[in-house]
């Protein structure tokens, strides 16, 4: 959407174009609920850029984001980051290591980061030139590692999951996110002809967005402990279903808890002192509904079912489904509690013998998609109906 890479010549530029409410409006397009995330992201964005035309010196403030597996925290991400037409990568945090140990170093995010950069260059004068951008580029990007919970000390998962170095890759991240120089290595890049040149550059991550993200599985119970709330002991589907049992004010839902999240919950789940000071915004995501399920199929400007009506329209299938054959495919993402992760899976299940088929039908066809069809998929593939 915005054309100039994030780049502005003064403040009043970026007031004009880059506003919280534009980036929202924006990102209201392909994003479907999750408000609190995206009016967060929104201004967070906003003053991270405001920040980069102050005097004073102000400490950037990063984001942490918590919410469940598939509530959109990439698909967040990413769209934010074409919404500024900037560079971004994503990594998981379990690939990193902090130095020494064997595996990734979290310096090699940036080389991700340099890497998309370069691809965003189509025409320069000289390579040098080229890498020079690139690394402009870069310093005013996204990275976004998830999974960071399971680089937190004292998890639920810790005991299967943690590794020796998780506070470890912690420091080695904040070192990132405090700003500092980074010499990137560009080997293993070697496809990439401005690449040949040099065999590293230096990344100043002072105005690097740095988002960290992650489910911090059973973090609804801390919360409710802190808050006063007996059901610490109780998963979030009990805590769900008990609100709407016998005791409703006594219980609280996971949205209604992780929308209370503070720094404090993440201390607790075993996120280190400084790191939690350094990633202050907290931006939690709510657990999806039916309904926005529902609207996640069909609403955002490319959701997956106008994806595929696109793909079958190719071969002349106009591809329809009715109201309550979607509820289905909603209603089973959530019982597998996928999050919006497991309605992809569905339809390409749902839609593979006709999409084997469609390109011998010879003529002008029309498949309207009812509930009868889900059940049957939902049968024949074992996925229960
Ligand atoms: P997470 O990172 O939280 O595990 P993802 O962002 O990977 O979840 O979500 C998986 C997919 O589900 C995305 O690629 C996107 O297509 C879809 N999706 C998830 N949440 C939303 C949402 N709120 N609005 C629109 N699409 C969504």
């Amino acid at each position: 959407m915005f054309n100039n890479n994030f780049d502005f010549e003064n403040f009043e530029d970026v007031q004009e174009v880059l506003t919280p409410r534009k980036i929202k409006n924006h990102l209201d397009q392909y994003v479907i609920g999750q408000e609190k995330a995206k009016e967060i992201l929104s201004v967070a964005v906003y003053n991270h850029k405001k920040i980069s035309y102050m005097r004073e010196p102000i400490e950037k403030s990063n984001i942490i984001m918590v919410g469940p597996s598939g509530s959109g925290k990439t698909h967040i991400i990413k769209t934010l980051a074409k919404t500024l037409n900037v560079p971004y990568c994503i990594a998981d945090a379990t690939t990193l290591t902090e130095s020494g140990y064997v595996g990734n170093d979290v310096e090699i995010v940036l080389q991700q980061l340099v890497n998309k950069a370069l691809e965003q260059i189509r025409f320069y004068d000289s390579p040098e030139a080229a890498l020079e951008e690139a690394v402009r580029r870069a310093e005013k990007g996204i990275v976004f590692i998830d999974e960071i919970d399971k680089k937190a000390a004292k998890g639920e998962s810790r005991s299967v999951t943690r590794d020796v170095s998780g506070e470890g890759v912690q420091q080695a991240l904040l070192k990132l996110a405090e700003g500092t120089e980074v010499k990137v290595p560009l080997t293993g890049s070697r496809k990439h002809p401005h690449m040949d040149q040099k065999d590293s550059v230096t990344i100043n991550t002072q105005n690097i967005l740095f988002i960290v993200g992650g489910a911090f599985q059973g973090i609804e119970k801390l919360i409710a402990k802190r808050l006063g709330y007996s059901n610490s002991s109780k998963t979030s589907i009990n805590l769900l279903e008990e609100t709407k049992s016998e005791q409703p004010k006594e219980k609280l839902s996971y949205n209604q808890l992780i929308n209370a999240i503070s720094a404090e919950d993440l201390k607790n789940f075993g996120i280190i002192q400084e790191f939690a000071g350094r990633f202050p915004i907290i931006c939690p995501l709510q657990q999806l509904t039916e309904k926005e399920m529902v609207r996640i199929l069909t609403e955002p400007k490319n959701s997956i079912i106008k994806q595929y009506q696109k793909l079958l329209a190719e071969d002349e299938v106009q591809l329809e489904f009715q109201e309550d054959a979607l509820t289905m495919i909603a209603k089973k993402a959530i019982k597998n509690k996928t999050g919006a992760r497991g309605l992809r899976a569905q339809l390409e299940e749902l839609l593979r013998t006709i999409m084997f088929e469609a390109p011998e039908y010879k003529r002008k066809t029309k498949i309207i998609i009812t509930k009868e069809d889900i059940e049957k998929t939902l049968k024949e593939s074992k996925l229960v109906a």
